[in-house]
């Protein structure tokens, strides 16, 4: 492994990786041995290391219990038939790590520290990717505050972390979505389009709501006016209507720039199918739901890649969605996007990193 970021190693005595059962894995239950860590200090990132995954300390005055300076990214590596790793878009989590930075007046760490660390975290827990269709090990690297000091200021240290957890065979049973109108996501001006730790705080609520009244999701809508469709749950949203595929634009700063979101619009485009990047109204959505033109309706993000909708409540109505045909868009691309993951089809974008 040709690393340019020097990084220690500090190896667990006893792996918990016999006392891990992988035909019963439930999603971030499982932590695998190490952990890659990075401080951040009089204005460069250092002290590079891999250590045992534990607990470690932090001041009380630790500006991220307080002010809430954190992002993440959220990601998966797959094990192939030959037994090599491989790392969906690793390249794209760097880069949105920095933007998500940006906007929370957090360092940007080198594309080439976060890609080297990822690489020998990988390589040193290899075992913990498991084998077999549809499990995949689930990468969380993130960057938070570190002063221990209470003024309202942007922290001058910063810790960036990246720990894994192995995830099985993801069913993907249909999600029933309510569409929000009441509580809101994002809205311009704020920080919808990073990939930070508030905003799912916030979203925790109505979500909760939602479930309590037998939803799955939320179909978050604009905060202005609440007329316009954004995100399902934390994932990105498509619709398809009389053949078109149609969902949120992504520059106007509220709609998370999903990894997933871009592949399934770059493999539509390769496959000539007809996209529209725009808001869909909620009006339109009932419509379509009333006229029957809407054919398929998924969520798209890296847990679950397709999660498909069968039913959306608007305006205290239910609306239930066709069984989605064998031949359906979300059906095919779902396909595609696995078979690109695990080695079994030609990946034309260089998508793959083999660790
Ligand atoms: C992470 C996330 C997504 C999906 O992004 P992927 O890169 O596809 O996993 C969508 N919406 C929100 C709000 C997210 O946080």
């Amino acid at each position: 492994m040709q690393n340019s970021t020097p990084i220690s190693l500090t190896k667990i005595a006893n792996s918990k990786l016999p006392e891990i059962d992988f035909s019963s894995l439930v999603f971030g239950k499982s932590i695998s041995d190490h952990m890659f860590v990075a401080d951040y200090q009089n204005g460069s990132w250092g002290d590079f290391r891999i250590v045992p995954y534990g607990p470690m300390e932090i001041y009380p005055g630790n500006a991220t219990l307080h002010y809430g300076q954190a992002i993440f990214e959220g990601m998966k590596a797959y094990k192939n038939e030959k037994g090599e790793v491989l790392v969906f878009r690793a390249e794209a989590n760097a880069k949105r790590l920095n933007e998500s930075a940006a906007r929370m007046c957090m360092p940007q760490l080198p594309e080439s520290i976060f890609l080297d660390a990822l690489k020998q975290l990988l390589a040193v827990d290899r075992d913990w990717v498991p084998q077999g269709k549809g499990s995949s090990l689930y990468i969380r690297p993130f960057m938070f505050a570190m002063d221990n000091y209470l003024g309202v200021k942007p922290s001058d240290t910063y810790r960036f972390m990246i720990f894994t957890s192995p995830v099985g065979a993801y069913y993907s049973k249909p999600v029933s979505v309510k569409v929000e109108t009441t509580y809101t996501r994002a809205c311009e001006g704020g920080t919808g389009e990073a990939k930070a730790a508030g905003n799912y705080a916030a979203s925790l609520y109505p979500a909760l709501k939602a479930q309590k009244e037998g939803y799955d999701q939320l179909l978050w809508t604009d905060g202005k006016t609440h007329s316009q469709i954004e995100e399902s749950g934390t994932m990105n949203v498509v619709f398809k209507i009389n053949g078109t595929l149609i969902t949120a634009p992504t520059h106007g700063g509220t709609i998370l720039k999903g990894i997933t979101r871009s592949s399934v619009l770059q493999l539509a485009k390769d496959w000539g199918q007809a996209v529209e990047e725009r808001f869909l109204t909620v009006s339109e959505l009932e419509d379509a739901l009333k006229n029957e033109s809407l054919e398929e309706a998924f969520g798209v993000g890296t847990a679950a890649t397709i999660a498909f909708i069968n039913k959306i409540h608007i305006h205290g109505k239910d609306y239930l969605l066709p069984e989605v045909a064998p031949d359906a868009f979300s059906k095919r691309v779902l396909l595609a996007l696995d078979g690109i993951k695990y080695g079994e089809l030609q990946d034309p974008h260089q998508w793959m990193l083999t660790i």
